[in-house]
């Protein structure tokens, strides 16, 4: 019998597993403009990502299929991350020294734009600061989700992935 992939055993994808799934883009790309990036490991039967990428940027070779991203077709609409049901795609964009990452935000309440935030890693442990650069709230975003864009340091793009609202 196989065994089973540590994501499903405890319900987070690592970074070394998403390398194995996916080839991440390259410094370059990362910093001309944002990018999308699926952390969807699993073949289930689901295909609204691929269906809503205005520019054909997302790829299944069938309906059951893994999504991969041309990176080069990306525009960074961040459509994908509105309309996953599985909140499983983001987007990176490298800029100077900080990264903005694109993320859904299901947990209430939904941040402001311009609201300092805390990082939270794929575990959900708190690895930092950031701000909250843009949002796009539920009514407007194509899915159910809001999803917004958060400014943190370089270093922290390939790990935060949510983030805490703390008001005093
Ligand atoms: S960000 Fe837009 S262009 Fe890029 S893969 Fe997602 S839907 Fe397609
Ligand atoms: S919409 Fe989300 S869950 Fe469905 S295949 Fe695309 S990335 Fe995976």
């Amino acid at each position: 019998m196989s065994e089973i992939p540590h994501y499903l055993r405890e319900g987070f994808i690592t970074l070394e597993e998403l390398k194995k799934a996916i080839e991440l883009p390259s410094e370059e790309r990362l910093r001309k403009r944002p990018v999308a990036i699926p952390e969807c490991p699993q073949e289930i039967p689901c295909t609204p990502c691929k269906e809503i990428c205005p520019t054909n940027a997302v790829l299944m070779e069938n309906p059951n299929a893994t999504p991969i991203v041309d990176y080069e077709k990306c525009i960074g609409c961040s459509l994908c991350v509105q309309i996953c049901p599985g909140l499983a795609f983001f987007m990176i964009h490298y800029v100077g020294d900080k990264a903005r990452v694109t993320m859904p935000h299901e947990l209430l309440p939904v941040p402001k734009v311009g609201e300092e935030v805390i990082l939270l890693n794929r575990v959900g442990e708190e690895v930092g600061r950031g701000k909250v650069i843009t949002v796009v709230p539920r009514g407007k975003s194509k899915g159910d989700t809001p999803i917004i864009t958060v400014e943190m340091p370089i270093e922290l793009a390939w790990d935060v992935r949510a983030v805490k609202v703390v008001r005093e």
